[in-house]
C-alpha cells in the first residue's frame, strides 16, 4: 500500500485531502499535530511520503520535515501552506521538502502533484508506462485489455473495454454521443446514439459503486459524457 501521512490540524480541510488521496489508491496516515505525526512516522516506517501543514498549533511544519529528514529518512515530503509567500517555499525546500502546494487547492491539483512526486520516487514501477493507463483507482492495461479497480479485476466486453480506454484517455474531457460512437465502433457503424447511452449504462453498473450517481461516468446534459474524475 501506499502510505501517505497527512499532517493537518483543521480536521474539515485533512478529511477532504484524506478522501481525495483515497480514491487515489494512497492509504491516509492522519496527524493533526506535529507530534502526533513524528508518533506515526514511527508505528508506520512504510510511509512513502507526507503532506505536512506548515501552520499547526504545536510545532510547525517546517519543523517536522526538518525532524524527518535529520532521521535520514528519504520520503517524499509536501508542504501545504495557506500563505503563498515565496519565503515559505524557499524554507520548506532548505528543509528539505520535495515540493510545495498553496491552498486553497482542488483535488485534481493535489492529487497531480502527489502522483508526480510518488512517480519520481518510484521510477522503477512506471516501466508499465505506454502499457498502463491509470485514473483514480483505475488501472487499464492496454497490452492485455483488462481493466482493474482498487486492485480487483473488473469483466468488461470489448465494447465496454473501448469505451474505458477512450474515456481514461481523455480525462476532464466532455464527449458527444457521436464522438463517442465513431471512436469506439467506427465512422461506418449504422447504430443509433442510444447504443452509446445502454453500452455507458452497463459500463457504469460494473465500474461505479452507485451507478444512478455516478463519480467517475459523468453526464454532461444535453451533449454526452465525460470521464468525471
Ligand atoms: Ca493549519
Amino acid at each position: 500500500m501506499k502510505k501517505i501521512l497527512v499532517m493537518e490540524d483543521e480536521a474539515n480541510i485533512r478529511s477532504f485531502v484524506v478522501i481525495n488521496l483515497k480514491r487515489s489508491g494512497y492509504e491516509p496516515i492522519e496527524a493533526s499535530t506535529g507530534e502526533e505525526a513524528m508518533a506515526q512516522i514511527q508505528t508506520n516506517p512504510d510511509i512513502c511520503m507526507a503532506l505536512l501543514d506548515v501552520m499547526l498549533p504545536d510545532i510547525d511544519g517546517f519543523e517536522v520535515c526538518r525532524r524527518i529528514r535529520a532521521t535520514g529518512s528519504k520520503m517524499g515530503i509536501i508542504m501545504l501552506s495557506a500563505k503563498s509567500q515565496e519565503i515559505d517555499k524557499v524554507t520548506g525546500l532548505m528543509m528539505g521538502a520535495d515540493d510545495y502546494v498553496t491552498k486553497p487547492f482542488s483535488p485534481a491539483e493535489l492529487t497531480a502533484r502527489v502522483d508526480a512526486l510518488y512517480r519520481r520516487l518510484n521510477p522503477e514501477e512506471s516501466d508499465n508506462s505506454g502499457v498502463e493507463i491509470t485514473s483514480g483507482p483505475f488501472v487499464l492495461n492496454v497490452r492485455n485489455r483488462t481493466l482493474e479497480k482498487n486492485g480487483t479485476r473488473l469483466k468488461l466486453t470489448q465494447i465496454e473495454y473501448l469505451l474505458m480506454k477512450l474515456f481514461m484517455e481523455n480525462p476532464g474531457k466532455a464527449m458527444s454521443r457521436e464522438e463517442i460512437l465513431h471512436a469506439v465502433w467506427g465512422y461506418d457503424f449504422a447504430g443509433e446514439l442510444k447504443t452509446v447511452d445502454v453500452n455507458m449504462r452497463r459500463l457504469r453498473i460494473k465500474i461505479e459503486k452507485d451507478p444512478t450517481d455516478p463519480e467517475y461516468l459523468t453526464t454532461v446534459w444535453g451533449y454526452g459524457y465525460k470521464w468525471g474524475y
